[in-house]
């Protein structure tokens, strides 16, 4: 049952999260919840940074929507948990069993979700333990949970994969790229594939809110970035100013990395004409990137950042592997074990 009826899941306001598989749908034991940034920031600064009304306000959307689709920024997450059961008409062709591990792939905000308890609110990563069930459609993306690399680490990462993956796409040898927000999950994984993609004569400029943090440093430190600027993306003449001073031809690829409101401009700014701006923030407004483009007179291409691309989970992992401080750094930050 889906309201309003007529709705697809991810548009629906509430959709029926019975905690039954259906013949084509497989239905998971979910031990955490890997809220996006840009919904548990907004989760976190309405509860005044209190662990357990995050974990109240979470089990409340859920109670009332059928899924942990955040009502103001209206963006989800992904969850990692074990398969419980592959419903009849799947068994054949679905490469999956009873106990395997495994992270979805495909929205929070269109996953039939069950809370029975909310376990822990983790305030740094935005993870929330919790003991519940979920149900995967049939077109529902999901990735076994690698062997080599740490469950919450991997639960991080697979939530951004999209980011990278798109990355790699987008950028060419030669190309200057500014990555807005880039000392975050997916403005790190971004900048690490960029710099493999644009080779010596290409450029990647970093823009972060504080240069002291250990993100920032790395960094300055693995060469991930050419250039890192210091700033509030929000400000977007200070923005464009400093990317002019480094790079007087802007940039061919702008990716907006940032979990806050109002950075659509600066990304904007910071592209050439017929440059490509890539909105993958979930912060993003679409007035605001349309109209902010049309009045500075930017001829830029814009992207919405599809959380999918092909091969984006493997892409995203392999950045990973192929960068051991970051790999480090993500172990550091991420890498709680979820539950042994
Ligand atoms: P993250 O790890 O929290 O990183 C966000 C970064 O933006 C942080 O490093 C943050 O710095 C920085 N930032 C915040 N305010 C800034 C400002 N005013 N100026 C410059 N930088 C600023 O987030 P993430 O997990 O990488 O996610 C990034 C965005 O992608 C979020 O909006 C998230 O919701 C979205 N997302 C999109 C998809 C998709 O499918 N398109 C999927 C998952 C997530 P501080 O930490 O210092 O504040």
């Amino acid at each position: 049952m889906l309201v309003p009826a007529g709705a697809m899941p991810q548009d629906a306001w509430r959709i029926d999260n019975t905690p039954i598989a259906g013949p084509t749908e497989i239905l998971c034991e979910v031990e955490a919840l890997n809220i996006d940034s840009a919904s548990f920031r907004q989760l976190r600064d309405s509860c005044g940074s209190d662990a357990e009304r995050i974990g109240l306000r979470v089990a409340e959307i859920v109670e009332e929507r059928g899924k942990q689709h955040n009502p103001v920024t209206g963006s989800g997450g992904m969850f990692v948990g074990k398969v419980r059961e592959v419903g009849v008409d799947l068994c054949e062709r679905v490469d999956l069993r009873a106990g395997d591990r495994i992270a979805s792939l495909v929205s929070l905000t269109l996953t039939p979700l069950w809370i029975d308890a909310i376990e822990s609110v983790d305030l740094v990563t935005g993870r929330i333990g919790i003991r519940g069930k979920a149900i995967l459609f049939e077109s529902g993306l999901w990735a076994r949970i690698p062997e080599d690399i740490d469950e919450g680490v991997a639960l991080a990462v697979l939530d951004v994969a999209g980011a990278p993956a798109q990355v790699r796409r987008l950028c060419s040898p030669g190309d200057t790229v500014v990555i807005v927000g880039a000392d975050g999950k997916s403005g790190l994984l971004s900048c690490a594939q960029a710099q493999d993609r644009v080779g010596p004569q290409g450029r990647v400029i970093g823009i972060v809110p504080d240069a002291a943090t250990r993100s920032s440093q790395l960094l300055r430190s693995e060469q991930l970035v050419d250039e890192l600027v210091v700033a509030d993306a929000r400000n977007a003449l200070e923005v464009a100013e400093r990317v002019a001073a480094l790079a007087p031809q802007l940039a061919d690829l702008v990716v907006n990395c940032v979990n806050v409101p109002g950075t659509e401009l600066a990304s904007i700014l910071c592209a050439r004409d017929g440059g490509i701006v890539y909105f993958f923030s979930m912060c993003t407004s679409f007035t605001a990137a349309a109209l902010g483009a049309e009045g500075a007179g930017r001829d830029v291409s814009m992207m919405i950042g599809n959380g999918y691309t092909k091969g984006h989970a493997e892409i995203a992992l392999q950045t990973l592997r192929h960068h051991p401080a970051l790999q480090d750094h993500f172990n550091v930050t991420y890498g709680t074990r979820i539950r042994a």
